[in-house]
């Protein structure tokens, strides 16, 4: 065995890469193995002729500087730990949704507006409205009062409990509620219902019955007053920053560096085999890889194989990436929106349009007079199966798919088509093989109506082996596992005799 380290990580991804930095902070050793040669997986940036584009997130909650309002601001807290700095530019709007019939919806960070916006809509809903969106201020108000920490770590639970009995038993009898069946116990209005369900597809990709309400009371309630803030420089900005900080600590990150196998003695993790062959050993490992790769590729045990049916699968992205020329982009156009022309089909693939114009904040990203788009629809590999990637017909067919893509955009930025400069586009398959995300998946969903709190954690079936990333609680986007990678240090840490303080 060449290297050893405390605890070795696989995959730079935000959930790996947090997981290292508070360990390494904390004086454990740790490396990091990151198949590409950039970090940030689903958080990185690209660049290409000139432009620096993001490659999936651009919707960022917890750069809130003001500890005083709460606990969710935790890039916040994490980048002050690491003494790194993330400058941050306000986005005024959340998302800004096209629905059908000339529902038009900017999400405004100032709550009254967004509200007002909805009342003049559904005036007969006023009350309705104000009671669902204020349940999910509820639920906000006690998720922002508790420190992060694992829920497998009975010392973490009993400081909770004892700090804030009432706030913890609260939480825990609102995990048994949904986000849908909450909003239809004071809505009736069927628009104003599916606009609630696009709230929940635009971040869970599941309609808001499958969505738990304590996800939502993050999601729909932090944007107003945490607020999205976009990173100068992209999304990768994020994961490097993070790197920085694993190194300033005296940790390392590998690049360039696929982990093929975990090593497994006696039924416990105690290192990893390298493609390549060469073998590092550490206390503990950590899987930043979904759930199905790391059972059913990197861990080679039948044992512990996962069938691909014990979670839902999340769909994968048809991703166009788009270089424009600025005078497309009008005065005062918001950085993110959401396009759907039929509610019929706004849950098909390709059915809702995932529309981000970075550059519009951040015109670092852009030449001068140019901007970076990034537009996106779900989308499976079986739907590429049939292309051999090099061919003509595979480029001929994405290009085909894009344009109409495109074409649907102009719907809010008429002459798009004409100011396109420069495209790359990206399947299911380009996902799965550059991220090593099995079919591309956003990841592991809840079956509807499963609490939250089944979500795997941090530990796993494997002694010493843990996971931190997605595909586990409390599930996708950044901040979600940031918490996890949050959790899984807390949890090694203590078992590894140096527990983390809170953030
Ligand atoms: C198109 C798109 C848009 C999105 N938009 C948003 C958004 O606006 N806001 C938001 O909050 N979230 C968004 N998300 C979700 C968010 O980006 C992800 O949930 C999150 O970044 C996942 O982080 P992770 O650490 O779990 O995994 P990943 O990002 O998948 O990182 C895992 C890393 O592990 C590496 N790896 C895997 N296997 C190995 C191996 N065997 N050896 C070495 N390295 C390995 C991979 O290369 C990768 O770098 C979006 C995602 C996509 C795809």
């Amino acid at each position: 065995m060449a290297e050893t380290a405390d605890v070795i990580v696989i995959g730079g991804g935000i959930g790996g890469l947090t997981t290292a930095a508070l360990l390494q902070e904390r004086g454990l050793s740790t490396i990091v193995f990151e198949k590409n040669s950039f970090p940030g997986g689903s958080c990185s940036s690209f660049r290409k002729g000139g432009y620096r584009f993001d490659a999936g997130a651009s919707v960022f909650y917890g750069f809130n500087e003001d500890d005083a309002r709460g606990t969710l601001n935790l890039h916040a807290r994490i980048f002050r730990k690491l003494g790194v700095s993330v400058p941050t530019i306000p986005d005024p709007v959340q998302i800004h949704y096209h629905m059908p019939a000339g529902f038009d919806l900017p999400v405004h960070y100032d709550r009254n507006r967004f509200l007002e916006c909805l009342y003049r809509r559904f005036p007969h809903e006023k009350d309705g409205i104000r009671s669902f969106y204020d349940e999910l201020e509820s639920v906000y108000d006690i998720l922002n009062s508790l420190p992060a920490g694992s829920l497998e770590d009975v010392v973490h639970l009993a400081a909770v409990g004892a700090r804030s009995p009432l706030k913890a038993a609260s939480l825990g009898f609102k995990t048994l509620f949904s986000m849908g069946g909450t909003a239809r116990r004071y809505i009736n209005d069927q628009e104003l219902l599916r606009f609630i369900d696009l709230e929940s597809y635009s971040w869970a990709v599941q309609d808001a019955s499958s969505t738990p309400l304590v996800n939502a009371g993050i999601c729909l309630a932090d944007r107003h007053h945490g607020g999205i803030n976009y990173p100068v420089g992209g999304s990768g900005a994020i994961p490097e920053a993070l790197v920085k900080g694993i190194e300033k600590f005296g940790g390392s990150v590998r690049f360039k560096s696929e982990v093929e196998q975990v090593i497994i003695e006696d039924g416990a993790a105690v290192g990893v085999r390298l493609k390549g062959g060469e073998e590092v050993r550490a206390r503990a490992v950590v899987s930043n890889a979904t759930v199905w790769d790391t059972f059913n590729r990197i861990v080679d045990d039948p044992r512990f194989k996962v069938p691909v049916e014990r979670f839902i699968q999340a769909p994968s992205w048809f991703q166009i990436y788009l270089g424009v020329d600025g005078a497309v982009i009008p005065d005062g156009f918001h950085m993110h929106h959401i396009i759907v022309d039929d509610w019929a089909r706004y849950d098909e693939y390709g059915g809702t349009i995932y529309f981000s114009a970075p550059s519009v904040l951040d015109p670092g990203l852009a030449p001068a007079g140019k901007h970076t788009l990034h537009v996106f629809v779900t989308a499976e590999t079986w739907q590429w199966d049939r292309y051999d990637r090099h061919s003509p017909e595979y480029l001929q067919a994405k290009e085909k798919y894009a344009r109409s893509i495109i074409a649907r955009v102009e719907k809010i930025l008429p002459g798009l088509q004409g100011a396109v400069e420069l495209m790359v586009t990206a399947t299911p398959q380009t996902h799965e093989r550059f991220l090593n995300r099995w079919e591309g998946s956003y990841g592991p969903l809840l079956i509807p109506g499963q609490n939250v709190l089944r979500k795997p954690q941090n530990r796993t079936p494997v002694k010493n082996l843990f996971a931190a990333g997605d595909s586990t609680f409390p599930g996708q986007g950044v901040i979600a596992v940031t918490y996890s990678g949050v959790s899984c240090a807390s949890y090694i840490a203590r078992q590894l005799g140096k527990p983390l303080d809170y953030l």
